[in-house]
């Protein structure tokens, strides 16, 4: 039976989610700044816009876990809208929840202490 201490390496589904679409992008990107410095060899310096977009999603990641410490972790793990105490589901998205799990997940993405 899994425990709380079992899940708590795992971030919240929205985290999990925007990092997904991060690296789909980042490699696109790539591929796209890869094969535009065939013709265009200045093209590369496009390569520099990638960098910021891992450090924005790292900031909205840790602005999202810093939101649910300030709220009791009663923070929805798939769209990030107040769960109302004692609630098992989220009014916002309608995704079940569960305050432990909810709590070890934000905390995997917190910033340590
Ligand atoms: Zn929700």
């Amino acid at each position: 039976m899994p425990t709380g201490d079992d899940i708590a390496a795992e971030p919240p589904p929205i985290v999990r989610r925007e990092r997904k679409l991060l690296l789909i992008v980042l490699t696109a990107m790539g591929a796209g700044i890869g094969l535009a410095t065939i013709f265009v060899p200045a093209a590369g310096i496009l390569a520099l816009t990638m960098p910021p977009l891992v450090v924005i999603s790292l900031f909205r990641a840790r602005r999202w876990a810093r939101l649910a410490a300030e709220l009791d972790y009663r923070v929805c793990t798939h769209c990030t809208y107040q769960i109302e105490p004692a609630a098992t589901r989220c009014a916002e998205c309608g995704c079940d929840f569960d305050f432990a799990v909810a709590a070890e997940q934000w905390k995997s993405v917190a910033p340590r202490a």
